[in-house]
């Protein structure tokens, strides 16, 4: 399995191997040092599961947060909320990180908020610039696009994600995160993505 991540590495991890949604989230957080709830939520769960230790994740996201918070608000409302998210507090349960399933149909995001799907849930002309400036192996009006355009209008999200994943990491079309495995889990996209840069 895949080494440990510190929150140096982070943001090279980040744009080698993230999931559009997580990419998407990290860039957000890099851009405004903020994320609602849920935008935090999805993030660090994720991050938990790329193996970011929690003494990681509190440096990780107080880095992020930068100036725009004082150390006493970060240590009173976020450090605890860190901590209970690697089951450190409260009830001290061990919360997985979230399945494309759960992103894609639970906590649908509001116009202000980051979490969530690309595929699922940003208009089509907002996901087409996104991938656009994301992923320079995309073009507009390729047959790539348009493929990946007529996945999502047909509700296959998995199946657009998927494609993206081959298409970045010149993966064999049909091949997937191997033996013809579809995105399930952002985490997954990260494990294979790491793996093949062995
Ligand atoms: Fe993330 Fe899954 Fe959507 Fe891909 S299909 S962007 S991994 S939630």
């Amino acid at each position: 399995s895949t080494a440990a991540v510190t929150a140096e590495m982070v943001d090279d991890v980040a744009r080698k191997h993230f999931p559009p949604c997580m990419l998407n989230l990290y860039e957000r957080l890099k851009r405004d040092h903020h994320l609602k709830h849920f935008g935090r939520l999805q993030l660090g769960l994720f991050l938990k599961g790329i193996g970011l230790p929690l003494e990681e994740a509190v440096v990780f996201w107080r880095r992020m947060y930068g100036s725009t918070m004082t150390d006493d608000k970060f240590n009173k409302e976020y450090r605890y909320n860190i901590r209970h998210s690697y089951g450190q507090e409260g009830r001290r349960a061990n919360y997985p990180p979230k399945s494309c399933t759960q992103i894609l149909t639970s906590n649908q995001p509001g116009t202000q908020d980051s979490h969530g799907c690309p595929f699922r849930h940003f208009s089509p002309e907002n996901l087409q610039s996104f991938l656009l400036s994301t992923y320079p192996q995309l073009e507009r009006g390729s047959p790539d696009m348009r493929d990946i355009m007529d996945s999502v209008k047909s509700s296959h999200y998995h199946v657009a994600c998927t494609r993206v994943f081959e298409i970045t990491h010149n993966v064999k079309r049909g091949e997937g995160l191997g033996n013809s495995e579809s995105v399930s889990h952002p985490n997954k996209w990260t494990d294979r993505s790491r793996e093949l840069e062995k």
